[in-house]
């Protein structure tokens, strides 16, 4: 149990903590104010668990994690199933878009890293839409070259921005606030994967229903079939991970 009452759990050896939206959105608020330190949130999913299996950078990179936040529902059911611990989804999509809904009244400055450059406008102009109020000190598409880095570095802790909103999908963003964040001095970082695309309409999140009933995943796969190819690793892995389940655990229980 950290000092903040916020239980780190694993799930399939991924550090997962326990915890509510509401929890997550007070204590990312906390870490966005607090500019004497980097802190950064890591949403885990399966593909994410299984990734850090085969990347000892992105594996380190989690431990340290400020937040580790149940992303996926595969890691949800996992974690019922394997450790018999009931714990919410809390995909960081929504938690991003919390943060941006509650700039205003904190008084955070957001800057926002990622995407192509049409989706990276329309994402910031919907976002404007959707919460009036809400600060935003800059942002910047995804394509920046690596000899432009320490300028965009340069420009993000010039816009006096809290809070990092980094979008470069995964494993991308992570190595990227891992090499170049500190530089930004922000608060937070939160890496959100391809989320501005929803937020611009160019990729459309499930239907709620969908969501509600935990299927994101499955429309997902049947709105981008070669998903599926991505996903055959984590096929793999999961087979796996039921085989153990239902073939060694009984014979390994009292
Ligand atoms: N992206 C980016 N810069 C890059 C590569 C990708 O900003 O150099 C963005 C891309 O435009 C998309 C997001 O990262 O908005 C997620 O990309 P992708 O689907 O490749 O990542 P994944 O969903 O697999 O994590």
């Amino acid at each position: 149990m950290a000092a903040n009452n916020i239980e780190r759990t694993r799930v399939l050896g991924a550090p997962v903590d326990a915890l509510t939206m509401k929890t997550a959105v007070e204590r990312a608020v906390e870490l966005a104010k607090d500019r004497t330190k980097l802190s950064y949130v890591v949403a885990i999913n399966p593909e994410k668990t299984f990734a850090l299996r085969e990347n000892a950078e992105l594996a380190r990179f989690v431990e340290g994690a400020d937040l580790a936040l149940p992303d996926g529902i595969g890691v949800v059911w996992a974690s019922r199933l394997l450790n018999g611990r009931k714990i919410e989804r809390v995909p960081g999509a929504d938690l991003a878009e919390a943060v941006c809904a509650r700039s205003g009244v904190e008084g955070l400055n957001l800057f926002f890293y990622g995407a192509k450059e049409e989706a990276s406008a329309a994402a910031v102009e919907e976002l404007r839409r959707r919460y009036p109020d809400i600060r935003v000190v800059g942002r910047r598409n995804g394509y920046v070259k690596a000899e432009e880095m320490e300028a965009l570095t340069r420009e993000i802790a010039d816009s006096n921005a809290d809070v990092l909103i980094v979008a470069l999908g995964s494993p991308r963003q992570e190595r990227w606030i891992r090499e170049h964040a500190a530089r930004t001095k922000v608060g937070l970082c939160l890496g959100v994967g391809g989320t501005l695309d929803t937020f611009a309409g160019t990729v459309k999140r499930a239907p709620l229903a969908w969501q509600k009933m935990n299927l994101e995943w499955f429309y997902r796969l049947l709105k981008q079939p070669s998903r599926l190819w991505r996903c055959r690793r984590l096929l793999y892995y999961a087979v796996e991970t039921a085989a153990r389940f239902f073939l060694v655990k009984p014979f390994t229980r009292k």
